[in-house]
């Protein structure tokens, strides 16, 4: 699954620049009230030369829902709505942006995928299956990250690996 679309897939994805992360539930990760280890990303994030704004994501997903997050891969702004800090999944959320982040360093500003040694969870398929082609290798990178009980180590670790 990871290469076989990569070339011809690539250059008609381009032009999408924007994740978003859309109907992550709040029931995928649970990271609580504790924000140390989003307040933790986000400055990595930072440090990478990311603009992370938590505000309502200016576009609205397939679903025709407001995002949960939401990543502009050409600007390297990521949208946090701030609706996940009530529900619990903020840190998640930002892990998957992060995630999405990591992809943009790795493409050098075009989506390119981790090629990560993780394989999705069974449960996580539905969240990326409702995409096509390219973009459902990318979203199964960032849900697979996600959903890890490290996955805030393995976001900083991609991060350093394809952003420094
Ligand atoms: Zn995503």
């Amino acid at each position: 699954m990871k290469y076989r679309l990569l070339s011809k897939l690539r250059s008609s994805l381009i032009l999408i620049f924007l994740f978003a992360s859309g109907l992550v539930v709040s029931n995928l990760a649970y990271s609580g009230d504790d924000n140390s280890g989003f307040n933790q990303l986000q400055e990595i994030l930072i440090s990478y030369g990311f603009v992370v704004k938590q505000e309502i994501p200016p576009k609205i997903d397939n679903s025709g829902l407001r995002p949960y997050g939401l990543m502009n891969s050409k600007t390297k702004t990521i949208w946090i709505n701030p609706v996940v800090f009530e529900l619990g999944n903020a840190q998640a959320v930002l892990v998957h942006e992060a995630v999405h982040a990591a992809q943009n360093c790795a493409g050098e500003g075009q989506m390119s995928l981790l090629n990560l040694d993780l394989e999705p969870p069974q449960f996580t398929r539905p969240y990326f299956m409702r995409y096509h082609s390219y973009r459902r290798e990318i979203e199964a990178e960032a849900y697979t990250v996600q959903v890890q009980t490290d996955s805030l180590a393995i976001a900083i670790k991609l991060l350093e690996q394809h952003c420094s």
